[in-house]
């Protein structure tokens, strides 16, 4: 370990308004993805941070400093507001540490920041306007009815190394503005924006105790908060084996599950796309664009490419060619496309798959191997090239697993029905594209296929205001939109009588 980084042991476990180390006093290295060197050191909390943060929260919500539950949402929104104009003001160091920590682009690093300040917008705007509550008719005038919204209580959440920051506010906003207190247990690897963002919400005026934040390893701190007594609800973000992991951990209390899973998600391409040479074009590079941004580590990425017979051959030829010249280098680089894995053992899951694929018949197109160490890219780095390959079919562990690698496969098609029943084949139902010059076409299959967001001559963008979630084992629950809101509720019918008289249903 680098004698700078053994100085920043940083008290990254922030419980009850405090910032302080692990109760153990263990830490862990926070690893460079570009060179596999420690540039942060942290603190690696366990079960006992994490029953003191939850402690935390839950004095909080029972009415601690600022009475954060029972602020009106339009103070509250206020709070959101200023956290996202700190966000920005801070946006060119908070993207350059997302960059580091997750190994992506500083300018893929900026976006991530700008979008998570458009998180605590979205939601902000989402509460101050809202009326306080549904009057509901309740069949005489002497009865008023009303539906409210309450916070749940003590969220916890759990989030992945791929977005850290992202996936954060996509439940620390919606949580915030309901009224909730929460913990936050960020990927072990990657908790650094997620520490940071904890100062930014204080600074912006939370009160202490409302946010709380444990970095360690998902089997103490994340698997104490999905079973513990005083978490209300659990808001997973994260692999299929760990999400299920949650799932059980938190049935024995009966608390409120969200999962986000991941994806094996389809790009479905049909030749009339391809019919002139901008379609063409577009398509090709929007399917790389699918498939390689952040070097495929996207829950969403596009990573099964499945193209109409007759235009296979091209299409492949192209995104292969392409493939190739994507620039690998440290994120921080200019000029560099794509960044490394984010770790060693990412790499070599990645590389486990492709060689389980080329034993099972595919067809190697572009990359399978780590590219030659250059300046950009240091020998210690986890980079891995672009890889497509060809003539592959749904028995291939490759196709029906997730990757979350610079990794496409491609499948081809000759009917529309054909097309459906692969792009529908998996266990998974996250995202899927459709491209065709065919408007009735287009809608036809997004109708028909069996996936959380469907693009149509697009892929990738979502808005915040649109519900984001899988269905099958994609998940469980929604995220943004006004049903990324409801999540972070509980829903009160309060029915007063403006009249009582007995009932006299007992005659004694
Ligand atoms: P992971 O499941 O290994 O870890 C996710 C988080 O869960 C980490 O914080 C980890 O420490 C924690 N964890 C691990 N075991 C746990 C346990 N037993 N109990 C509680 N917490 C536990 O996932 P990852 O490798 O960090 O992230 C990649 C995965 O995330 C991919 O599958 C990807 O598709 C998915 N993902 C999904 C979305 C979405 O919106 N659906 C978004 C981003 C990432």
């Amino acid at each position: 370990m680098a004698d700078s980084a053994q100085q920043q042991v940083r008290k990254t476990i922030h419980a009850g308004g405090e910032w302080r180390e692990a109760v153990s006093g263990a830490t862990r290295e926070i690893l460079d993805p570009a060179d596999g060197l420690t540039f942060a050191v942290v603190a690696e909390g366990d079960e006992k941070d994490t029953d003191l943060a939850v402690a935390a929260a839950h004095a909080a919500f029972a009415g601690g400093e600022g009475d954060w539950p029972r602020t009106p949402a339009r103070e509250r929104a206020d709070v959101l507001r200023r956290t996202a104009d700190l966000l920005t003001r801070d946006r060119e160091s908070l993207g350059l540490l997302e960059s580091r920590d997750a190994g992506k682009t500083v300018e893929e690093g900026r976006v991530d920041i700008d979008c998570v300040a458009d998180a605590f917008r979205y939601f902000a705007d989402l509460v101050a306007g809202e009326a306080p509550g549904r009057v509901v008719d309740a069949g005489t005038a002497d009865v008023h009815s009303v539906v409210v919204h309450e916070p749940v209580g003590v969220c916890a959440m759990i989030t992945p190394w791929n977005y850290p920051l992202l996936q954060a506010s996509w439940k620390i906003a919606p949580a915030l503005a309901a009224g909730n207190t929460f913990v936050i247990k960020p990927s072990e690897i990657t908790p650094l924006t997620t520490v940071a963002l904890i100062d930014l919400l204080l600074e912006a005026g939370l009160p202490a105790g409302v946010a709380n934040i444990v970095t360690g390893p998902g089997h103490s701190v994340g698997a104490r908060l999905a079973e513990h007594p005083d978490v209300d609800l659990v808001s997973f973000t994260g692999g299929l084996v760990s999400g299920t992991k949650v799932a059980q951990a938190a049935a024995p209390t009966v608390k409120k599950v969200a999962l986000e899973l991941g994806g094996k998600n389809p790009n479905v391409v049909f030749a009339d796309a391809c019919a002139t040479d901008e379609g063409f074009d577009t398509a090709v590079d929007q399917a790389l664009n699918a498939a390689f941004i952040h070097s495929g580590q996207v829950c969403s990425a596009g990573a099964r490419l499945i193209v109409e017979e007759s235009v296979r051959e091209r299409f492949v030829a192209e995104l292969a060619r392409r493939a190739e010249k994507i620039r690998l280098g440290r994120g921080t680089e200019d000029g560099v496309e794509c960044g490394p894995l984010v770790s060693e053992q990412q790499r070599a899951k990645v590389e486990a798959y492709v060689e389980s694929a080329l034993s099972e018949g595919a067809v190697l197109r572009s990359g399978g191997r780590r590219p030659e160490p250059s300046d950009q890219r240091p020998a210690g780095g986890y980079f891995y090239e672009p890889t497509v390959l060809d003539h592959c079919h749904r028995e291939m562990r490759v196709v029906r697993e997730e990757v979350f690698g610079p990794v496409v496969t491609v499948e081809s098609f000759r009917t529309e029905d054909e097309a459906i029943a692969l792009a529908n084949d998996t266990e998974y139902g996250l995202a899927g594209g459709v491209w065709t010059a065919d408007a009735g076409r287009a809608r036809r299959v997004a109708g028909r296929l069996r996936h959380g967001t469907i693009w149509i001559n697009d892929f990738h963008p979502y808005l915040p205001q649109a519900e984001w979630g899988g269905f099958g084992k994609s998940g469980v629950g929604r995220e943004l939109g006004p049903a990324g809101l409801a999540e972070y509720r509980e829903t009160k019918h309060v029915y007063q009588n403006l009249a009582p008289k007995p009932v006299r249903w007992f005659a004694g």
